[in-house]
């Protein structure tokens, strides 16, 4: 069979790029220019692949040189001079989602939506295991490991098979089978943990520090790799809107939207932005480690201390054994003037079903915690334009679909093109 190439050569296409996971012939991007710097006590250290910090323990930040100028663009690699990503680039062509408008839910508004679901693996996690992974290659890994709630494992495993390394992901017991099914057909292996996401962590963690030469790709702070691709949301953004007022996001952990600000940070420090964008991170009440210190008035987050619940189960993190990762994306929220905020399950419910009705967007629970948290927010004092970074598909875990549980939608075959006719425009008459 030609090669790509060889084969578009013979056709006489003109290609103006090459593919996206061709090597590039020089090294670029900024992998050689990137220094590992704590969060917490500032010691600096050139990339490797166990980027926790030597002198408190403490996780880092993959800070990336400036390159000069900023690339032109307005899609995930042409920002690859700002991540920490060298020559070997695995991609599944992630980034550039699509900025919707909420013209039926908000017509006099400027509320946008964040396109993530429509990343190659349903969610937003590509971005995050584009850059680890290709990161992993480049310092050399010989297979990579993560701890998810789902959608992680299934990201991760995707790009490792792109990448051909071998892959293990750790999930707990009850994640929703759509996100096994797509992990499994990656080829990883898959262990289902008794206990909760903090449980998957410890034995993502106790594996791989057994090993020599496999990156953890867990979503939290462990890799600083897949908190900085998090960035290339906000320059999307930012290419495409200029100023961001408000960016609301669903948390576990927080990495997103950690990343989001390194971004927003890294373009205000070179002057292309005036102000920072206020940020808000959502939580489900039944696990709202970070939302329950914001709403004390703590300085430090502690483990979520009651069993997890609630059907965002994509941000059901209690952190228990981490409570830092907590604390700094609590300073990163109190930094900016920023909130946290928590959602009950109605609330998710009902943000979901608006979605869906009223704008096309299937969102899963976790996905669609940004709109939940609108009611709450005195929206109306928030800086605009407003993003809702809508992190995953609805298809991720179909079982928590509002659609059918309060009315059926059955109709009986054979019945009078009437009796469909008045059934549809019942149900278009139902509103939330
Ligand atoms: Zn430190």
């Amino acid at each position: 069979m030609p090669c790509f190439w060889s084969a578009n050569v013979r056709k006489g296409r003109r290609m103006t790029s090459p593919p996206r996971d061709t090597p590039a012939p020089e090294p670029c991007g900024g992998l050689s220019r990137t220094r590992l710097v704590c969060f917490f006590c500032g010691v600096e250290r050139p990339t490797d692949l166990h980027p926790v910090c030597r002198a408190c323990g403490g996780t880092m930040i993959a800070r990336t040189l400036w390159p000069g100028c900023l690339p032109a663009g307005r899609c995930f690699w042409d920002f690859a001079d700002l991540l920490p990503v060298a020559n070997h680039r695995v991609s599944l062509g992630e980034g550039g989602t699509p900025l919707l408008k909420l013209r039926r839910l908000f017509p006099d508004d400027a509320v946008y939506a964040k396109a993530e679901w429509t990343n190659a693996t349903g969610s937003f996690k590509d971005r995050g295991s584009a850059v680890a992974v290709s990161a992993a290659l480049s310092l050399g890994a010989e297979g990579v490991i993560c701890a998810s709630t789902g959608n992680n494992a299934a990201s991760v495993s995707a790009f490792a098979a792109r990448a051909g390394l071998p892959c293990i992901v750790a999930l707990p017991k009850g994640t929703p089978a759509n996100k096994i099914t797509q992990a499994k057909a990656h080829g990883a292996i898959v262990l289902e943990v008794p206990g909760d996401f903090s449980d998957a962590y410890r034995e993502a963690a106790r594996i791989q520090g057994a090993v020599a030469g496999w990156a953890n790709l867990t979503s939290t702070y462990l890799n600083p790799y897949m908190t900085a691709a998090h960035a290339t949301i906000f320059y999307e953004l930012h290419a495409e809107l200029g100023e961001v007022g408000t960016v609301i996001v669903p948390i576990g952990a927080g990495p997103m939207l950690d990343g989001i600000m390194q971004g927003a940070r890294t373009l205000h420090e070179q002057g292309y932005l005036k102000r920072l964008p206020l940020p808000i991170g959502v939580q489900g009440v039944g696990c709202a480690p970070i939302a329950d210190a914001f709403a004390r008035g703590e300085d430090v987050v502690t483990a979520w201390p009651a069993p997890v619940q609630g059907m965002a189960g994509s941000i059901n993190d209690p952190l228990r054994g981490y409570p830092d990762d907590g604390t700094r994306t609590l300073r990163i929220l109190r930094s900016a003037n920023g909130r946290a905020v928590a959602v009950s399950d109605s609330q998710i419910r009902r943000a979901m079903r608006d979605l869906g009705r009223h704008e096309g967007i299937a969102a899963e629970p976790a996905a669609a915690t940004p709109l939940a948290a609108w009611r709450d927010l005195a929206a109306a004092d928030l800086p605009r334009p407003i993003v809702l970074v809508i992190s995953g598909h609805a298809l991720k875990d179909p079982t928590a679909q509002p659609t059918a549980a309060a009315q059926s939608l059955d109709i009986d075959a054979g019945a009078t093109p009437a009796a469909v006719v008045a059934a549809a425009m019942r149900q278009f008459a139902l509103k939330s």
